[in-house]
């Protein structure tokens, strides 16, 4: 199964002016590029949006420094061997971006781009300048237009580019539906699990690190910080008797795939849903479709992330609210949206 979290488009290098590029919201990628090149940089900018950069950008941060540090947080975290060969590669288009020595005086177990911007901005006069991707915000909400040519950096010159060659070949009108539909579009299952992960592996790491004002360097104790426990999840199937054996069919299928993407990185646990049960075991359902039990279920396991495949049965018991340390997601099966989400404070997402 292939997954991307960003639609892929492809340009011109003589229209982007770099390999890659993205605004959390769409993937660009050059057309030139070969087969290696492409891997690497679909990488590259899937780490970018996967990761949050635009997110988590030290308040007042110094933007061109920042953007550095998220480079090397890619360099030092996404690209594995491939990668790098492909970049020191002979002529490779990719050639002088950063890889995850090439600032010889940061140590290597800096990873987090927090703490590779907190180094650079120590070490000002040991960062080379090296080729980087553009990574821009995504535009304020109708606003783009708006502003003076002056106000737009490099990097917004690149996209309106971009935009404009779009809008030769659509009418705005449509180009515009486009947008709408996608800032309104469900959410992917694999995005919000991302997010959802994401945002509490850094949270955890963060608590965990040792004080950077420690005067002892040795008292940091290398790979506590850079091995997060693997979070929790899990994933509870409706066996209620609304759910016919069509339905049942489709989540599991859906269960399938989600336990092949996450099987390896996340702990998750299964539980089934019926005829007044919640269980370990499927006893294969029937009867009506007890969502209070999983509230009352989530009290006492507290995990990450809880998924739920269900259909849009109303919502009939009271049901608890869940501790915030919990993120629901539910997988509507045959249904556009679950009555649940909306009980349980989750979002219903796209598998
Ligand atoms: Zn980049």
């Amino acid at each position: 199964m292939k997954l991307i979290c960003a639609p892929v488009i492809r340009k011109p290098l003589e229209v982007m002016g770099v390999a890659g590029m993205t605004d959390f919201v769409r993937i660009y990628i050059a057309t030139e590029l070969n087969k290696d090149e492409y891997r690497t940089t679909l990488r590259h900018e899937q780490g970018h949006v996967w990761s949050g950069h635009n997110r988590r950008a030290p308040k007042g941060a110094d933007d061109e420094t920042w953007r550095i540090a998220c480079e090397m947080e890619i360099a030092r975290t996404i690209y594995d061997q491939a990668d790098i060969d492909n970049i020191k590669a002979p002529r490779s288009r990719l050639a002088g971006v950063y890889v995850p020595d090439s600032i010889p005086g940061m140590p290597g177990h800096i990873t987090l781009a927090e703490d590779i911007y907190e180094w650079l901005m120590e070490h000002p006069d040991d960062v080379p300048k090296m080729a980087m991707c553009v990574i821009c915000k995504a535009p304020p909400e109708g606003k783009a237009e708006e502003k003076t040519p002056e106000a737009i950096g490099s990097a917004q010159e690149a996209r309106a580019r971009l935009d404009e060659e779009e809008m030769k070949g659509k009418s705005q009108a449509a180009v515009e539906s486009a947008y709408a539909a996608l800032k309104s579009r469900t959410p992917s299952l694999s995005c919000a699990v991302d997010a959802a992960l994401r945002v509490r592996i850094e949270r955890e790491r963060t608590h965990r690190r040792p004080s950077r004002r420690s005067a002892d360097d040795s008292v940091i104790l290398a790979g506590a910080v850079s091995k997060p426990r693997p979070p929790l999840v899990e994933i509870f199937i409706d066996r209620s008797g609304s759910f016919t054996p069509q339905k049942t069919a489709k989540a599991e299928i859906k269960l399938k795939e989600i336990l092949q993407r996450y099987g390896s990185t996340i702990a998750s646990d299964v539980w089934f849903f019926g005829n007044g049960k919640l269980s370990e075991v499927d006893y294969g359902g029937g009867g009506d479709t007890p969502y209070h039990l999983i509230p009352h279920h989530l009290e006492r396991t507290k995990p990450k992330l809880a998924i739920i495949i269900t259909d849009d049965d109303p919502v009939n018991k009271c049901v608890l609210p869940i501790d915030k340390t919990t993120s629901v997601l539910c997988i509507p099966i045959e249904c556009a949206m679950t009555n649940l989400a909306r009980a349980l404070n989750g979002i219903d997402v796209k598998a």
